[in-house]
């Protein structure tokens, strides 16, 4: 087998592009989610040869638009589904080992209004700790009333105090793009904006993909052993190329708003009842200067692509917020917000997507055509290793390789832990002069290379913030372009660093800037530099729907 580019070092985009038309692989994995991203580094930890190909950019699909939690799943208790809470919970201390930048501790207050759901959350929190061995963050807590007001301003009438546990948090692009970078480091090809658009075949299995370069517009046909698709909502869409079954897709829509924290000034995350008499929980979450709310979760008949902000839903999120805390907020109040389809599987022979959204199963399926073809779809963020590990398990056993699982043990972007980690790069802001109230956000993004990140800033002379009121160095947007595969306006603003969800203007100058860095970086004329703008501008704008974006086009581009 010929890995490229072992030892550490990654291969460019454009380079594994030259390398996936001359080599046949083991494994093409097709879908860049924090799936398929899963998937490619388990199989190239195996030792196979394995490509990853993502239309879009990496995590651009259902990987950057979740509520950002690394979790058991207290809400999956009311559904009994015991078996997905404890794996999700294994899950979950897994990646606080191996990733403790992307995976970190937080807690959340539940305030209880009455006796009855007292009783039933000291139950159900009772169980979350057996079923993750009591291995969860810290045990479940009692908060009393006046430590619950000041952790939250509260006015929903939550006499009895609260409960606090806890679980974890992340940010869900950057924990895709770590394994994806993992797995490049250890010798598979990462290719972002590459599409997918029909099955090579050799008799009667599938023996590769004819991929599509989006950027250059170049086609080619790539050979491999085993074809992986793991494209989440579009499974379907790529199940119908290899047959005609159907799939068991039921897309379920969730929404999230962003407030600046001075509107909600919460400490802690916050679990607040939806008030809509359906029995459901939203999620307050503190980050940095800004606090999101979700989530809903309604079956979705529309179209797959670009999922919006529509009224009802931020209606529904209003109602609960404005209900718990007594404020007035509206859709125009929120700074940002996302939407995003989570690719739920209706149980086996049900025609119907009958069932509320709610109450599907976050389990996934893998399911293998007789050409060899596999599908790889449902789960959660929580779980993606595992489903990988899952999936690789079949192609290894049908090669009779005996190489064994690594991944629950496989540093991905931090060796040691976590609170270590934290003070390396708070010295390292002290020494390069960078703001240290930074370093929280550096390490989050970044792990041990967030030193090299500020070397780099610095040297560029560019170690100041990209924006006055959000955590980003204006480094980080030619450090995305050099080393994390970014190539337009919306990689970096989207997801390398998460501008379109936390400003009002999504960028405002700073869009200008990255627009053009890009052009320094990748040779860019103005015209390309400009269309990347307006697409940006038109995709954040189509994404917040009801919310509105507040913008003016840059009249220059300037790096
Ligand atoms: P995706 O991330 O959608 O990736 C599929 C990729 O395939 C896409 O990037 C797409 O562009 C690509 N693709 C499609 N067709 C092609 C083609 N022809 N060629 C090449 N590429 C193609 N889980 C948690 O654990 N915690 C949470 O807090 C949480 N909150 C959530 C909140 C919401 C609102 C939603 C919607 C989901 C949430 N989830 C959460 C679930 C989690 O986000 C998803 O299960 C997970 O991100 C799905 O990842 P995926 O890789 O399977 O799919």
């Amino acid at each position: 087998m010929v890995v490229p580019a072992a030892h550490g070092r990654a291969v460019e985009r454009e380079d594994a592009l030259d390398h996936l038309e001359a080599t046949r692989l083991d494994v093409l994995v097709i879908g860049g989610g924090v799936t398929g991203a899963g998937v490619a580094l388990d199989a190239v930890t195996r030792g196979y040869t394995c490509a990853l190909v993502e239309r879009d950019d990496l995590a651009s699909g259902t990987s950057s638009k979740s509520s950002k939690l690394v979790h058991g799943g207290v809400r999956y208790l009311a559904q009994h589904d015991f078996g997905l809470v404890r794996e999700a919970a294994q899950e979950r201390d897994l990646l606080r080992r191996v990733a403790p930048h992307l995976a970190q501790p937080l807690g959340f207050v539940v305030p209880l209004k009455d006796r009855v759901t007292e009783a039933q959350m000291h139950a159900g929190l009772l169980l979350y700790g057996i079923l993750a061995t009591w291995r969860n963050v810290e045990r479940y807590q009692t908060v009393d009333p006046g430590e619950l007001l000041a952790a939250a301003p509260l006015t929903g009438g939550f006499d009895r105090g609260a409960l606090r546990y806890y679980d974890a948090r992340t940010d869900d692009a950057r924990l895709t793009l770590q394994i994806a970078q993992t797995a490049r480091q250890h010798g598979g090809l990462v290719v972002n904006h590459a599409e997918v658009t029909g099955l090579l075949r050799a008799g009667d299995r599938v023996r590769g993909a004819t991929v599509v370069d989006r950027l250059a517009g170049r086609e080619l046909d790539v050979e491999a052993r085993w074809v992986v698709s793991a494209t989440g909502v579009w499974a379907g869409e790529l199940h119908r190329l290899a047959t005609d079954d159907p799939t068991r897709i039921a897309p379920s829509k969730g929404i999230h708003l962003t407030f600046d924290r001075t509107q909600l000034p919460v400490d802690e995350a916050i679990v607040i009842p939806s008030h809509a008499g359906d029995g459901r929980l939203a999620f307050v979450v503190p980050w940095d200067d800004q606090v999101y709310v979700g989530t809903t979760d309604e079956h979705h008949p529309g179209s797959l692509d670009e999922p919006s902000v529509g009224p009802a839903e931020a209606a529904y999120l209003l109602h609960a917020l404005n209900g718990s805390f007594g404020t007035s907020l509206t859709p125009a109040d929120a700074v940002g917000a996302w939407a995003g389809l989570r690719p739920l599987l209706r149980p086996r022979d049900d025609g119907q997507p009958a069932h509320r959204s709610a109450d599907l199963s976050r389990r996934h399926a893998i399911v293998e055509h007789p050409s060899g073809f596999l599908t790889i779809t449902g789960g959660k963020l929580t779980t993606y290793r595992r489903m990988a590990q899952d999936l690789v398990d079949r192609i290894a056993s049908a090669d009779a390789n005996h190489a064994p699982c690594v991944t629950a043990h496989l540093p991905l972007g931090v060796h040691g832990d976590g609170a270590a980690g934290l003070r390396r790069v708070e010295a390292l802001c002290e020494a390069f002069e960078v703001d240290r109230s930074l370093a929280p956000s550096l390490f989050l993004r970044h792990g041990d290379a967030a030193a090299r990140v500020l070397a780099f800033a610095t040297e560029h002379g560019e170690a100041d913030r990209l924006l006055p009121h959000l955590p980003y160095l204006r480094g980080e947007v030619r450090w995305a372009v050099r080393q994390e595969l970014a190539r337009t306006v919306d990689d970096v603003l989207q997801r390398r660093l998460r501008v379109s969800l936390r400003d009002r203007f999504a960028g405002g100058p700073a869009v200008a800037h990255t627009a053009g860095v890009l052009a320094e970086e990748l040779g860019l004329d103005r015209q390309t530099a400009g269309a990347q703008i307006e697409a940006y501008f038109g995709r954040v704008a189509t994404e917040r729907g009801i919310v509105p974006l507040q913008h003016t086009l840059p009249v220059a581009v300037t790096p």
